[in-house]
């Protein structure tokens, strides 16, 4: 095991990986920007070390900086988290080659799962069920035609290069098929410098739902269990619950295999989410993700198991500690992400926070990093804290997220806790009738007009 590791994180994560980290008996050294000297993860870890002015790319993706700071403190390993250096294959190779070990999958997976057409030629070989669609990326208006025709209309073009939801157009028709592929050719050529576009059928209600596994590097690997975040905004996770309310035990069972079996087959090593969407009670392959995620709290919650503590120890050799027989899946965990933004316009409300109360009691957790006379900097995400709430079944879960939700006091700043009290009242959130569009016709639909709770 490790003696020493380094964070390259901030925020909720930092705190949560350094938890881990600290009952693994592991010292920990925090970094941070100037924006964040103040931080309570610089406060709560062993060291720390200032590694460059606020914006992100001087700072908390600066690679040199970060060697520097491993190589002055003798840390042996690097947590990315999420976000910023978490899925650059790159960085990971730069740390091997320094002797440094990277808490995350080999850099060939990250690499082969950052590449949309890759990662899904990849998925179908591994028998794991993709959208149907394009073989690989379009190479004339030609083929897209045929391929379209092939399909059935509408037709979704997406950028080989994507990521948030950029570079993703939907041609309902034939006709405007050609004007899809032209916008979506331009928006992939300047957000990523590469225009390359492929084809996939369009579903018109799907639900958000992936897979959770964990692998040894060595072929072994386990699923645990699913998460449903169909509900967003603008392709960002606002809720996320497990299990989703639209699976039945033997549907979770079979996916949760397939996904496990294609992880002891590529030989992945970490913690990995495979997304899907699901619709008429058929899952698709949509991407992977080679890291921890914002929302692994309710896998969490309903499986006992401390995913960063199984990253950790899988990043130092060690084997899982549970096998697939071993994983217990007990009640319903749902997590809301509460931002600093004003509940109704999600405009954005940096500044301090003059008064912070989370709630407690009986199957609640907040992972947050604030405190009362902290003052949220402008120059990141929005992310005040996740409030996760368990209960031995939905309704319980639903009864304790509201209860949890009044108790929860931020003064100073505006969050979207108001939003998230609307949503576990409104009737068709409590009988989990939701898919991906919901919340924005929700929204649309003035759901939080005058939403006065
Ligand atoms: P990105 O990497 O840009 O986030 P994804 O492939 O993950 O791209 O897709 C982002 C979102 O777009 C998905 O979460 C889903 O909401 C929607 N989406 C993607 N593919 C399809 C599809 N074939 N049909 C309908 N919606 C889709």
């Amino acid at each position: 095991m490790f003696d020493k590791i380094l964070i390259a994180n901030r925020g909720e994560i930092a705190l949560r990986i350094l938890r881990a980290a600290k009952e693994l008996g592991i010292a920990t050294v925090a970094v941070h920007s100037t924006a964040d000297a103040h931080a309570m993860h610089v406060k709560l870890a062993d060291e720390s070390v200032c590694i460059g002015p606020p914006p992100a790319r001087d700072s908390y993706l600066n690679i040199p900086a970060l060697l520097a700071a491993c190589e002055i403190t003798g840390a042996e390993a690097l947590h990315p988290g999420y976000g910023f250096l978490s899925e650059n294959a790159r960085f990971a190779e730069i740390l091997m080659d320094h002797h440094i070990t990277f808490i995350g999958p080999k850099p060939e997976h990250i690499r082969l799962m950052g590449d949309k057409i890759a990662a899904k030629s990849t998925a179908l070989r591994l028998g794991i069920p993709c959208v149907p669609g394009s073989p690989g990326a379009i190479t004339s208006d030609t083929e897209a035609l045929s391929v379209g025709r092939a399909l059935g209309f509408p037709v979704l073009v997406k950028a080989a290069a994507g990521g948030g939801g950029r570079g993703m157009k939907v041609a309902r028709t034939a006709q405007e098929l050609p004007s899809a592929l032209e916008t979506a050719r331009a928006e992939a050529k300047s957000a990523f410098g590469d225009d390359s576009v492929y084809l996939e059928k369009y579903l018109e209600r799907p639900r958000h739902i992936e897979i959770q596994i964990l692998g040894d590097g060595h072929g072994k690997a386990i699923h645990l269990g699913d998460r449903d975040c169909s509900l967003q905004r603008r392709n960002q996770k606002v809720w996320e619950e497990s299990p989703s309310p639209a699976l039945n035990a033997p549907q979770r069972q079979e996916i949760g295999e397939i996904c496990a079996a294609a992880m002891r087959e590529l030989g992945y090593a970490g913690a990995g989410t495979i997304e899907f969407l699901y619709e008429d009670s058929k899952f698709y392959f949509i991407e992977m993700n080679t890291r921890i995620q914002v929302e692994h709290p309710v896998t969490e919650m309903i499986t006992g198991v401390d995913l960063v503590n199984e990253q950790i120890r899988i990043a130092a050799g060690s084997p899982l500690t549970l096998t697939q027989d071993e994983v217990v899946f007990n009640g319903h965990a749902i997590e809301c992400r509460i931002n600093a933004e004003d509940a109704a316009t999600f405009r954005p409300s940096p500044g301090k926070i003059a008064y912070y109360h989370p709630p407690g009691g009986l199957g609640v957790r907040v992972d947050s990093a604030v405190y009362a006379g902290y003052t949220i900097p402008p120059n990141y995400d929005s992310l005040v804290g996740k409030l996760i709430v368990h209960g031995r079944n939905r309704n319980e879960a639903l009864m304790r997220l509201r209860r949890a939700l009044d108790e929860f006091i931020v003064d100073g700043i505006d969050t979207t806790i108001p939003l998230f009290q609307t949503l576990v009242r409104n009737p068709d959130m409590q009988n989990g009738l939701y898919d991906i569009h919901w919340l924005e016709r929700f929204l649309e639909l003035g759901g939080m007009d005058g939403a006065d709770i």
